[in-house]
């Protein structure tokens, strides 16, 4: 039972998703007495970090037409390469396009979010996550192939050294679809999808002005900013910072929000954190019930002493 992983990167380097993804498979192939083969599209990065993480082989596809993402190109590149019935990718943004135009090519079937080692593999089944994050199912594959999308921060990245060796694929897929228009970059430091620990801030912030203690917190801390629906709407803080049901989906170990009401659809993105604090100055606000901790109080005397005491600690 072949498992091939689909090894994402960004600009040539590999995203921590891509190394859970890695790790992932390589405990799929543990189960099914295989190896692990990665696939990656234009990397700069050496492929001994995906030997590190448990792929044995590694396919580097070289091909100028896919210097620009698109979901329909990359799914044909790499179903020139994967000829194993599991593949594995991440749940980015880009993977998760990428896994279901390929699941199509290969009329294989497709699990999305999942969220640990499989339960089976014939026939294959695994815990998956459920209605934004509220539920979680058992979901069984049918038919002779299955892609899945492994949730992020859910599995881990897990060590597993084996010897491995790299083979250079020169493909020319047409990739007609894509024009880069411009290009967003968020303004953290971290990948908020990627990040161990995200401060997160809402209306209770009061304006624009005031997100410096956010982003002090955010530095101590060594974690990324977020930001509820509201706030990038009105412009507070950019776009590629809201998280929730029509933002992005996060699970850190760490969620700290701040002066953020706790809508539901901003938990449909959040609530898979794995230990969440909530800082709000109303007892009834309705995140206190998805809360670890909870503090209730006023934000603007809270941030700046729990900055303090953080730095003192660390200092
Ligand atoms: C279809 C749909 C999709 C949506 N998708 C999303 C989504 O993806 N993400 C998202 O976030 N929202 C989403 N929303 C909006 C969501 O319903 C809420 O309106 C939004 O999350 C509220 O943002 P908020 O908590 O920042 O603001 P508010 O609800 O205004 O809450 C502000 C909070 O700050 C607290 N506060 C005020 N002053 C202080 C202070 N000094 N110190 C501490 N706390 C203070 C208040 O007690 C309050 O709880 C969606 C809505 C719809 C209808």
């Amino acid at each position: 039972m072949a498992v091939f992983v689909y090894a994402e990167n960004i600009n040539g380097v590999y995203k921590k998703a891509a190394l859970e993804a890695v790790s992932y498979a390589k405990a799929v192939a543990d189960q099914a007495g295989d190896t692990v083969t990665a696939i990656s599209v234009n990397p700069t990065d050496s492929s001994d970090l995906l030997y590190k993480y448990g792929a044995s082989n590694v396919i580097n596809i070289k091909d100028e037409g896919l210097k620009n993402f698109s979901a329909k190109a990359f799914a044909q590149a790499v179903s020139e390469v994967a000829d194993g019935n599991i593949i594995v990718f991440p749940h980015t943004t880009d993977a998760s396009s990428v896994a279901p135009m390929l699941a199509v090519m290969k009329n294989y079937s497709l699990i999305t979010n999942v969220l640990a080692a499989p339960e089976s593999l014939s026939p294959f089944q695994v815990k998956r996550r459920a209605f934004s994050g509220k539920g979680f199912m058992h979901a069984k594959a049918e038919g002779t192939g299955v892609i899945i999308t492994v949730s992020q921060n859910a599995f881990g990245v897990k060590e597993n050294a084996v010897s491995g060796s790299e083979e250079v694929k020169n493909l020319s897929v047409v990739n007609e679809d894509t024009k880069v228009v411009s290009h967003e970059q968020s303004s953290g430091k971290l990948d908020l999808k990627e990040a161990e620990v995200v401060v997160s801030a809402g209306r209770g912030m009061k304006g624009p002005e005031n997100w410096g203690m956010i982003e002090d917190l955010a530095n101590v801390l060594g974690a990324a900013t977020a930001c509820s629906k509201p706030v990038s709407d009105i412009g507070w803080r950019p776009h590629t910072e809201h998280v929730g049901q029509t933002g992005k989906a996060i699970s850190p170990n760490l969620y700290i929000a701040v002066g953020i009401s706790g809508a539901i659809q901003h938990l449909a993105g959040v609530n898979s954190s794995k230990t969440i604090v909530v800082i709000n100055s109303d007892p009834e606000a309705p995140f206190f019930k998805s809360a670890d901790y909870g503090v209730v109080g006023d934000a603007f005397q809270i941030i700046p002493a729990l900055t303090e005491k953080i730095k003192a600690i660390k200092g």
